[in-house]
């Protein structure tokens, strides 16, 4: 007997709707590159190019040993929640008890647990716009509309308070952004987090999800939690993880410190989708908030000094505007000035149209800004040994001339 199919498959228009994300699409667009051969630098996905401390490392081989292999509490261990509530109060001046923290599979998962806990079809969140990739998606799959307030190179990518005022309205249930910002590095400093906190007096039921996961890599500024400003910490999720400041990635572990009575509601969601995270990944992670905090220094170091190298190479190509990013490990040059540029019969028209031709053309692969909402960019990581940076950036102004040789012929 066989079993019928249907020729056309059915698959939700919540699906169909969905964008791929960006960040991975080009990563694995590089990989497909390099497995063919070619000798491809992959400045397109936000990942730190180091290993995890060892400390860390040995931490979670005697979490194994130690019978750390079994399902923890949805919102995870009590150890590890207590270890975040040490965190926040230390690096963040924030009090919250430990049954206010939910650990999750990384912080997308704890940004779209909190998506689905607060949004009814109607309700808008407030994008602070270039953003991560994944918010719109996630806003979206949630039944929420996204009002995105967008800004350029000029505006060093931050939005202003009367911008920010003159968007939220009743139908407001959350504003979204990071800081430091993925995709531009941009740090909205403490005076202007001060003022957005103004605006949200007069509206007490809007929620503010602060994604600090860049917290630990700024370059001469200090951070500013937003729940820290007077008022504001009854009304905010703050989100965090170890995949950037630790180099954990692929650990797969986030977290966010909120009103309880949120961090119940993400934990019930998270108990019907994943359950809590990885055990002895768990255990390691709590050790690595109370642990040397050396080795992610060095690499905060690190960064710094290849941000410098990047913005330096980068002002000298022509038809890059760049901006100075304070944190993250991104800059988001404007390149709007290569529109309408050819070489041989590639035409340049889009930043889409630049990240495919840098990587045919270059084999350096960066990420379109289209999908951070601001398509007169692109999104250059630079997580990078200095060596792969210099070796990109000289590819990549030798392809920009050449776009320009083919105008002027
Ligand atoms: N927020 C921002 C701003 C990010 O860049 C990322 C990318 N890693 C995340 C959240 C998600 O991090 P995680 O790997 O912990 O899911
Ligand atoms: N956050 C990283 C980035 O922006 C990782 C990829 C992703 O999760 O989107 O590239």
């Amino acid at each position: 007997m066989s079993i019928a199919t249907t020729a056309t498959p059915r698959l939700s228009s919540r699906v169909l709707q969905m964008e791929e994300s960006s960040t991975l699409a080009m990563a694995r667009l590089a990989r497909e590159l390099s497995a063919e051969g070619h000798d491809v630098i992959a400045l397109s996905l936000g990942e730190p190019d180091f290993d995890t401390p060892q400390h860390i490392k040995e931490a979670a081989k005697r979490a194994l040993d130690a019978g750390y292999t079994n399902y923890t509490p949805v919102n995870g261990l009590q150890e590890l929640r207590e270890a975040v509530c040490r965190k926040f109060e230390r690096d963040n001046g924030l009090r919250y008890s430990p049954d206010q923290i939910v650990v999750s599979n990384g912080a997308k998962q704890s940004i779209a647990n909190v998506c689905l806990a607060l949004l009814n079809p109607g309700d808008e969140a407030i994008v602070l716009a270039p953003d991560w990739v994944s918010y719109y998606a996630q806003i979206q799959l949630a039944g929420g509309t996204a009002v995105v307030l967008r800004t350029g190179v000029a505006d060093d990518y931050k939005v202003t308070p009367e911008r920010l005022a003159a968007a939220v309205s009743p139908d407001t249930r959350f504003i979204i952004f990071s800081s430091p910002c993925n995709p531009t590095g941009s740090v909205y400093h403490r005076s202007e987090l001060e003022a957005f906190a103004k605006i949200l007096r007069d509206y007490p039921d809007v929620i503010v999800i602060s994604d600090e996961i860049y917290e630990y890599i700024q370059y001469g500024r200090e951070h500013v939690s937003f729940a820290s400003l007077p008022g504001m910490a009854e009304r905010t999720v703050t989100v965090n993880g170890f995949a950037k400041g630790f180099a954990m990635t692929g650990w797969r572990l986030g977290y966010i410190g909120a009103p309880a009575w949120l961090a119940k509601a993400c934990t019930k969601i998270q108990g019907q989708i994943t359950s809590g995270a990885n055990s002895f990944a768990q255990r390691a992670a709590a050790d690595a908030l109370d642990g040397d905090m050396g080795p992610t220094r060095e690499m905060r170091e690190a960064f710094e000094r290849r941000r410098d190298l990047v913005v330096a190479e980068l002002d000298s190509i022509q038809g890059f505007r760049c901006n100075k990013p304070e944190g993250a490990f991104y800059v988001f040059p404007d390149v709007s000035a290569l529109f309408g540029k050819t070489a041989g019969d590639t035409r340049v028209d889009s930043a889409d149209d630049l990240a495919t031709y840098l990587l045919q053309e270059a084999h350096v692969a960066t990420v379109s800004g289209s999908g951070f909402g601001n398509d007169d960019c692109l999104r250059i990581s630079f997580a990078a040994s200095e060596e792969q940076l210099r070796e990109a950036l000289r590819r990549i102004r030798a392809a920009v001339e050449k776009l320009r040789r083919a105008e002027t012929r």
